[in-house]
């Protein structure tokens, strides 16, 4: 190729890629890729909280959607307690959005015990909800819960109260430490998270849960979309320091049914709505993109996964 066209050809490759109408570049900086219509609320799960200084719950997922022009509102609730109490105490918060905002409606997206959460609010406010996204939530309940129940049942009830009132005192903590002063119930908490409890709030909160074991929900309910993704890995990244204990915690779900799962909640049971997909391999904390990042290499980055799914709710209208 002689020198002069070669000049041609290089200067029109890096005109392709600094053109904004040139899909990679837009892929990177579109500032309008996660815009949805109405904003986003981000309710967290068990043991959770919105934010402890610069640690986020959700890390790094609020600032890359925010980037990307979602408006992301982030919400705290008891981190441990009943699915209805952390429910009530949701609600709330999302009424606050939705008079500081004046939006009509909000997006809602949980991650584990939040998924609980947002059906709550969405059977509350079923006009002012426009989609319940569930990540990693336990539809159906979890095996850990069932084994907690099995054991304090064979250590009787003072033991059970006294490691109770142990853990409450550590979810005050965390409730503290982000700047919330809330009561705190471990135990009202597992009982709504074991097979029986699930079933029963589901009872009562039918909507997007699948009738079948394994399939999937109703996508739209009064005018609500429902979603869900969730994984099946455990061990992900070698780095990361809460991989071995997530993979001990997936010894619960031996011999159950449902027993792929990310160390807290089976592949199944994730199921809430339309699947996006319910085995991605990522653990119960890789979900939220945690600890400060660390998931597999070889997976879609857990921040993507939530960038792509805005951008879903966007073309939805939502
Ligand atoms: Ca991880």
């Amino acid at each position: 190729m002689k020198k002069g066209l070669q000049h041609v050809v290089m200067a029109g490759l890096l005109l392709a890629l600094a053109s904004p109408s040139f899909a990679w570049f837009k892929f990177f900086s579109d500032s309008s890729y996660a815009k949805t219509r109405y904003p986003i609320v981000l309710a967290h799960g068990m043991a959770g909280f919105d934010k402890i200084g610069l640690l986020d719950y959700w890390y790094g997922i609020p600032d890359d959607l925010g980037s990307r022009g979602a408006k992301v509102y982030l919400t705290q609730v008891s981190s441990f307690q009943s699915s209805e109490v952390r429910g009530e105490q949701l609600l709330a918060q999302v009424q606050d959005i939705l008079a500081i905002t004046g939006a009509s409606k909000v997006n809602l997206i949980g991650h584990s015990h939040g998924n609980q959460s947002i059906r709550y609010v969405a059977a509350a406010l079923p006009g002012r909800v426009a989609s319940v996204t569930s990540v990693g939530g336990p539809t159906k309940g979890s095996p850990v819960a069932d084994l907690i129940e099995d054991a304090s049942l064979a250590v009787g009830d003072d033991i059970t109260q006294g490691i109770g009132s142990i853990v409450d005192g550590f979810g005050a903590l965390i409730g503290l430490a982000a700047g919330e002063e809330l009561p705190q119930d471990i135990l009202g908490g597992l009982a709504s998270l074991t097979t029986a409890g699930a079933a029963d709030f589901n009872a009562r909160f039918p909507a997007g849960v699948p009738t079948s074991a394994c399939g999937e929900g109703a996508h739209v309910v009064d005018n609500i979309r429902f979603y869900s993704w969730g994984g099946t890995g455990q061990v992900t990244n070698l780095l990361d320091p809460v991989d071995l204990p997530i993979l001990a915690n997936s010894a619960s779900f031996i011999g159950t049914e449902d027993n792929q799962n990310d160390g807290f909640v089976g592949r199944c049971s994730n199921h809430l709505g339309k699947v996006i997909r319910d085995n991605y391999n990522m653990n119960h904390l890789d979900e939220v993109n945690q600890v400060i990042g660390l998931t597999a290499l070889f997976e879609t980055n857990p921040v993507v996964v939530f960038r792509s799914h805005a951008n879903r709710l966007k073309k939805a209208g939502l």
